[in-house]
């Protein structure tokens, strides 16, 4: 296993607040709150970034956006909005290189993102 934060919650060696999963990724409370709510949706599958998935990871990559909308759904803030972002690379403000989307919602966001 590559020594990667996010492979150590997948595998329970570090505790987090999961919100959903299944066979395919894991969701659970981001530590670090930037709205009030704040969820991370992280395939099961170590992928480094979106820059490093391929045509192979297509299908992985497309479950996690539907989990994402399936979890505002069920959480009841699909209708008021939420936003969905992928940091990516440096620029972008990647810190953990385990792909993962961040669903944030219950209060508006401007665009663009600072
Ligand atoms: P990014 O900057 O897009 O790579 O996002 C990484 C996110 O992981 C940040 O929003 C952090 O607050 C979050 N994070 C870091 N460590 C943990 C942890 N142990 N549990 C939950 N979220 C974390
Ligand atoms: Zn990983």
């Amino acid at each position: 296993m590559p020594d990667c934060l996010f492979c150590k919650i997948i595998a329970g060696e570090i505790p987090s607040a999961r919100v959903y999963e299944d066979d395919q990724c894991i969701a659970f409370d981001d530590i670090s709150p930037q709205a009030p709510t704040h969820i991370l949706i992280v395939p099961r599958q170590h992928i480094e970034s979106l820059d490093k998935a391929d045509g192979m990871d297509r299908s992985s990559v497309g479950h996690l956006l539907l989990a994402a909308a399936s979890i505002a759904r069920d959480k009841g803030f699909a209708e008021s909005g939420y936003r969905v972002v992928i940091n990516t690379n440096e620029d972008g403000g990647q810190t953990v290189f385990h792909l993962h989307i961040h669903l944030l919602a219950g209060r508006p966001f401007v665009f663009p993102p600072g």
